[in-house]
């Protein structure tokens, strides 16, 4: 700058010296002439050069800086320079805003930003699915005019968010939120949300099994309370009633131990991501022991009938394929009355892969019971199911052990008529018999 003002100091003083030479040679009118002129052509160019600023300024993005000399080409370098590094701040914030909506939407929490007046400023996809907003329709609404639970609209004009808000019922009643507000900046605020409805599912369940299984262990403890109280009252020992007393304490015994039994195993199975082994499993073998037993439990009450494709194998956990298998097998003979007829049948499917099934005569199941069976401590008949010595947990068993093989229980009944439980697994679990085996049988 200093150097412009130097050079422009330098032109006035040698237009003057010359302006002055020319007044004392030629006189004063041709040299005041002389220097109109040279104001003139100062103007004009000044002038020319503004145009162009103008010009530029009209349309700035996309159009080079003009050219310029003197003053002016310093003036136009510095404009250059200056759009050049709001060119490159722009593109910092932009992909600065790039990285953070790419973050924000791969969240899986939703994310809003409120400015002073809770109007929605800014939302990521997650938000728009939780909250159904529609982020071209609702940005500028009330978050209120979106959620309008009264207990959430009391929450807001509280302005304490220490403790997050549950948000129940949203997405038309099925979702569970937790809603935290985190004031910020000029009054505005950030909202995280997070959908907490498998885990509000999982402490429901896990309230509904505590209660479940005193709800089933308290009628055994009572029984042998009452019978361990008499027996302590009796002065004089009833042998009759001892003996009564034993037999009937010895059952309530064995139900508890049953139901931890199983609840042991259920909570095995639960834990577990897959099967236990990953190995080769006899099926045909284990079926034909599973046979064996059913008729030991039946004592000749029931007629049975096998059908057993003995090459067809299965991998995964031996242990737990049969306790799926013996709880069907149980279940049957434990639902149908003496002279029934079940059927315990192995074969191949179609595409490949396994059905174990058991076909009963029994009682039947109603169709409304069906698509709860599998649930803990679900029975149709809660004293029939507790009278042959069911724990209700044996279905849920089932369904583990099942799903851990990638396999799926079917269920067929009619009410009087008898059921079909069917244990369906994929073609990637089944073989065929190890050739040693093959070659023997
Ligand atoms: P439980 O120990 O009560 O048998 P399960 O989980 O094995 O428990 O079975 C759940 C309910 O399903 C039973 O209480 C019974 O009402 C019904 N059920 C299971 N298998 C049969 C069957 N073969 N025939 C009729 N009802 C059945």
């Amino acid at each position: 700058m200093r150097g412009y003002w130097r050079g422009a100091a330098g032109w006035l003083a040698l237009w003057l010296a010359l302006a002055g030479t020319a007044a004392a040679t030629a006189g004063p009118v041709p040299a005041l002439v002389g220097l109109a002129a040279w104001l003139a052509l100062l103007y004009l160019r000044q002038a020319w050069y503004m145009g162009s600023l103008l010009h530029w300024l009209d349309q700035p993005q996309g159009t080079p800086v003009p050219p310029g000399s003197g003053i002016w080409s310093e003036a136009f370098a510095y404009l250059a320079r200056l759009l050049r590094r709001q060119r490159q701040n722009e593109a910092d914030l932009r992909s600065a805003l790039e990285r953070f909506q790419s973050a924000t939407a791969a969240m899986t929490e939703a994310v809003i930003i409120l400015d002073e007046l809770d109007r929605i400023e800014w939302c990521n996809p997650s938000a728009e699915h939780y909250f159904e907003i529609d982020a071209r329709r609702d940005l500028g609404r009330q978050l209120t005019y979106i959620v309008r639970q009264p207990q959430f609209v009391e929450y807001l004009d509280e302005q304490n968010f220490a403790e997050p808000f549950v948000l129940r019922g949203a997405r038309g009643g099925e979702t569970t939120l937790t809603v935290q507000l985190v004031p910020y900046g000029n009054q505005q605020k950030l909202v995280i949300s997070r959908d907490i409805t498998r885990w509000e599912r999982l402490e429901a369940m896990r309230r509904d099994l505590v209660a479940n299984v005193s709800h089933e262990l308290r009628t055994p403890i009572t029984v042998l309370a009452g019978y361990l109280e008499t027996l302590n009252d009796q002065a004089v020992p009833d042998p009759a009633f001892q003996k009564r007393a034993m037999q009937l304490m010895t059952q309530q015994t064995s139900r508890m131990q049953n139901l931890v039994e199983d609840l042991l195993t259920l909570s095995r199975l639960e834990n577990a991501r897959g099967p236990s082994a990953e190995q080769p499993v006899d099926v045909p073998k284990m079926v034909h022991g599973l046979h064996q037993e059913a008729m030991a439990l039946s004592a000749g009450r029931h007629q049975f009938l096998l059908d057993v494709d003995e090459d067809l194998w299965l991998t995964g956990a031996e242990a737990e394929l049969r306790s799926a298998c013996l709880n069907l097998v149980t279940n049957a003979i434990r639902y149908t009355p003496a002279k029934g007829r079940i059927t315990i049948r192995w074969r191949p499917t179609q595409d490949g892969g396994g059905v174990f099934s058991v076909v009963d005569t029994g009682i039947g199941i109603a169709p409304e019971h069906i698509p709860r069976l599998t649930e803990r401590f679900y029975r149709v008949d809660r004293s029939r199911s507790r009278e042959t010595g069911g724990t209700g947990l044996g279905l849920a068993i089932v369904k583990y052990a099942l799903s851990h093989h990638q396999a799926r229980l079917e269920i067929d009944s009619e009410p009087e008529q008898g059921s079909t439980f069917s244990a369906i697994f994929p073609a990637r679990r089944t073989c065929t018999a190890p050739v040693a085996r093959a070659a023997t049988v």
